[in-house]
This record gives structure tokens, C-alpha cells and sequence, in this order.
């Protein structure tokens, strides 16, 4: 009981320093500039809220679209309140592109205050069925309320749910840009196949599993479990801000002893320290995933997944 009481009060200390964590570095303009393609400047400025949409949105435009990103290297995705100069490539943009399910609470006051009227604004989780959160068990209103949606908006983290944001990327790009159809056709092909190739591959090892429970301290894989049968369990809920009281806590404990989990998945961006007290209280290992909320290691989206999926396979095995 003393070392769960240690557990708790790393717990309260964590919580407290993540209000404060919010690095919120000069958003650069980053364009994905491969001019030479076409001999001139790309025919298509597009801003996307985060990372994730960054590499699908970079991966269909390639030369011919510059991709800028709102929410800077560093800082904490839930958390993120852009400031006048986050947004200044809004103001040029002719696609904005977002999540959407609660994601980027702040977006819509974002394209109201660029002033842009000839934005065109894009939700690319149009068409994924969400997964609805238990407002009872897993959120938390901490005064932070406004931030919540019903809705659990980690969908990228799904090679399924990609593909449709992909595809709602490419259509965006051929009603903006109907001359480089074709070439947003053959590059939403070529990576939809890198996404189908990645999926085939673990989805007939996951199916061999006969232990398919995880536990991530940011609940972040609801959609990838969805995707492979898998079930997730978490330290914090799905906006990384949740402080688990002690009777959850106690209750992940046994639910983690109970169903054999030999490892607590923690992301490189977070403190370790909430994984590594869990780790410790049920004699499991901390291993690295990634959440695709931040650029991360200099690695792409298939990169970071296949990564993801081999470290869970591993730890299911
Ligand atoms: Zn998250």
C-alpha cells in the first residue's frame, strides 16, 4: 500500500507539470516544396491542424501542394491554443484542413479570425464511424469542459481510418485543383497501398493472438484496436489531461495482473513517469509508442505505425 501511495502522489505531480508543458514554439511555415517537378511554385496552399494530417496531406499533394502546420513541434496537441502567428498561413491558405471529433477545439475561431474568405474548410473524419467516449468513467471537466467532445478523435492511429482521411484529402484537392487530378489519384494509390500492405501484415498475426489486451498511459488506441480485435486499457483518458483517481488506479492494477499485460505503452513526447510507476506495481516493461499528435523522431506515418504495431504485436505475443 506505502508504494501505492508513492504511485499516486508521481501521479498528482504529473498532472501538475502537464498544465505547464505546453511548449508552444513559432509555428514555421514548412512547405513541402518539390518545385522542380513542376517548374514553378505548388499550385495549392494548404494548412492542416497536426502532424498526422500533415503526412496524408503531404503524401497525396507532393510537389504540387505546400503543407504548413498549426500546431508546432513540442507542443501538446490537447492542450494547444494557437497564438496570432500559429495561424498566419491561414490568412494565404486556399484548403484548411482538420480532424474534426473535438480535436482542434480552437479551429473554428481560428478561420474566423484569419479573415480568409476564400478558405476552403476540410473535416477529413468525414465518413469514419467514432467511437463514442463514456463521459462517466473517462472524462474529466477540471474547468477545461469546452475542450471535450463525445467522441474519442484518435482516428488516425488507424490504418482503416486513414485511408478515408486520405481519400477525403484527395477529393479536397481535385475540387480546389481539377487539373492535378490524376496526380493526386496516383498518389493517393500508391499510399493507400502502403496502408493496405501494413494492415494485411498484422492483421493475420493479431488474429493468432491469444492475449490481445494493452495498456497505453494516453489513451490513444481505441480505432487501432477496433481495427485488430484488440482491447485498450489506459492510465489517462483520451485528452491526456485526466488524473485517474485512486480507485481507477487500484482497478488497472488488477485489470492488468488479471489479463497477463507484460508492458505499459507510453509515448516519447510524455513523461514516463506515470508508465513507469504502473510498470513497476504490476512487474512489466515501458515501451515506446507513437501517438502521430506531434512530428516524432523524424519518422513518417507508415514509419511510426509499422513501429507502433510491431511493439504491440511483441508485447501480445
Ligand atoms: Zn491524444
Amino acid at each position: 500500500m506505502h508504494k501505492f501511495k508513492g504511485f499516486l502522489l508521481l501521479l498528482l505531480v504529473f498532472s501538475l507539470s502537464a498544465c505547464s508543458d505546453i511548449a508552444q514554439i513559432s509555428a514555421e511555415y514548412e512547405s513541402v516544396l518539390a518545385a522542380a517537378a513542376f517548374g514553378e511554385a505548388p499550385v495549392l496552399n494548404v494548412t492542416v491542424t497536426f502532424d498526422a494530417l500533415y503526412e496524408f496531406a503531404s503524401a497525396i499533394g507532393s510537389g504540387r501542394v505546400s503543407v504548413s502546420r498549426i500546431i508546432p513541434d513540442g507542443a501538446n496537441a490537447h492542450h494547444f491554443e494557437p497564438r496570432a502567428r500559429d495561424l498566419s498561413a491561414l490568412r494565404y491558405a486556399d484548403l484548411f484542413i482538420k480532424s474534426g471529433l473535438g480535436f482542434e477545439p480552437w479551429a473554428n475561431a481560428a478561420v474566423r479570425a484569419a479573415g480568409n474568405d476564400s478558405l476552403i474548410v476540410i473535416e477529413a473524419s468525414k465518413g469514419i464511424e467514432p467511437i463514442a467516449l463514456d463521459c462517466v468513467d473517462h472524462c474529466h471537466s477540471h474547468g477545461h469542459s469546452h475542450r471535450h467532445s463525445t467522441y474519442d478523435p484518435h482516428i488516425w492511429l488507424s490504418l482503416r481510418n486513414a485511408g478515408t482521411m486520405a481519400e477525403n484529402i484527395k477529393l479536397a484537392f481535385i475540387d480546389a485543383d481539377p487539373v492535378g487530378a490524376d496526380y493526386y489519384r496516383q498518389n493517393l494509390a500508391e499510399f493507400a497501398g502502403h496502408l493496405d500492405a501494413l494492415f494485411d501484415e498484422y492483421y493475420r498475426q493479431f488474429q493468432n493472438l491469444e492475449n490481445r489486451t494493452i495498456v497505453v498511459s494516453h489513451a490513444v488506441f481505441a480505432y487501432l484496436c477496433r481495427d485488430f480485435g484488440l482491447v485498450q486499457n489506459s492510465i489517462q483518458g483520451v485528452f491526456a489531461e485526466g488524473e485517474p483517481n485512486a480507485r481507477a488506479l487500484a482497478g488497472l492494477v488488477e485489470f492488468s495482473r488479471n489479463n497477463n499485460v507484460t508492458a505499459v505503452l507510453t509515448e516519447r513526447l510524455a513523461s514516463p513517469i506515470l508508465a513507469e510507476s504502473l510498470a513497476n506495481e504490476i512487474d512489466a516493461d515501458v515501451k515506446i509508442v507513437y501517438t502521430i499528435e506531434n512530428a516524432e523522431d523524424g519518422l513518417s506515418y507508415l514509419e511510426r505505425m509499422a513501429k507502433n504495431l510491431a511493439v504491440i504485436y511483441e508485447v501480445l505475443r
